[in-house]
């Protein structure tokens, strides 16, 4: 019975290093995770930006469009101007000058602002460019440290579940299933200790016959309050 109990305690101490060290994985794993989606987003504000310049790009070519086109109408206007005949054609069409050269003047003034914008643009996509490469660079290098640690941790893991599959075969298999349960419904502990009549699992006092066949080591007791399997200790 005791060496029973002690490959409970064997088994008990290889799930708890297995369950410590799946929580240090599952924590790098997020952590990997939070890197990755750093430079997703720092692509995605590239994106973003590249798609501003481009419309950007877009109103410039049809301002340019417009421009040419009243440059155009002017010179032909004054073309015309050459062959008009009468005083009331004339101020018409000097009119028409005046309003297209005004209208091209505006367009001017937009041009000049487009430009600027574009070149605010162009430069912050090239910033966000150059800082995006550097992240991706140094990310690639946190995240293959961060791999080797967490395939580090997994041969750890390999290594516990190899030690604990020697436990489990020197145990019964319906106590072994008996311990999974009681396991899984106690917080990861299926095993806990009695001492000066107590149960240190749930801190409930034993009944004193319960405790003292504890000391007799022939079957397996548990405690009445947390169910859980109940091994003697007299001291720490
Ligand atoms: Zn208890």
């Amino acid at each position: 019975m005791k060496k029973r109990l002690e490959m409970l305690e064997q088994l008990q101490e290889i799930d708890q290093t297995i369950d410590v060290l799946k929580a240090g994985q599952s924590a790098l794993q997020a952590e990997l995770l939070g890197i990755s989606q750093g430079v997703d987003v720092a692509r995605e504000e590239i994106v973003l930006l590249e798609a501003g310049l481009a419309k950007q790009e877009a109103e410039k070519g049809e301002l340019e469009v417009t421009h040419a086109a009243e440059l155009e109408n002017i010179t032909r206007s004054e073309t015309n101007m050459k062959e008009i005949k009468t005083n009331k054609e004339f101020q018409a069409v000097g009119r028409e000058i005046t309003a297209a050269k005004k209208q091209v003047t505006e367009i001017e003034d937009l041009l000049l602002q487009k430009i600027s914008q574009i070149e605010e643009l162009a430069g912050e996509l090239a910033a966000k460019r150059s800082l995006c490469g550097e992240l991706a660079e140094n990310s690639a290098q946190r995240i293959a440290e961060k791999q080797s640690e967490i395939d580090k941790i997994q041969s750890d893991i390999d290594a516990d579940v190899v030690r604990r599959e020697k436990v489990v075969n020197e145990i019964p298999a319906s106590l072994v299933k008996r311990f999974t349960i009681l396991r899984e419904q106690r917080h990861g502990r299926a095993l806990a200790i009695a001492r000066d009549g107590n149960c240190l699992g749930c801190n409930m006092h034993l009944p004193p016959q319960l405790y003292n066949n504890l000391y007799k080591n022939e079957e397996l007791l548990t405690c009445p309050h947390c169910q859980r399997i109940l091994i003697l200790r007299l001291q720490q």
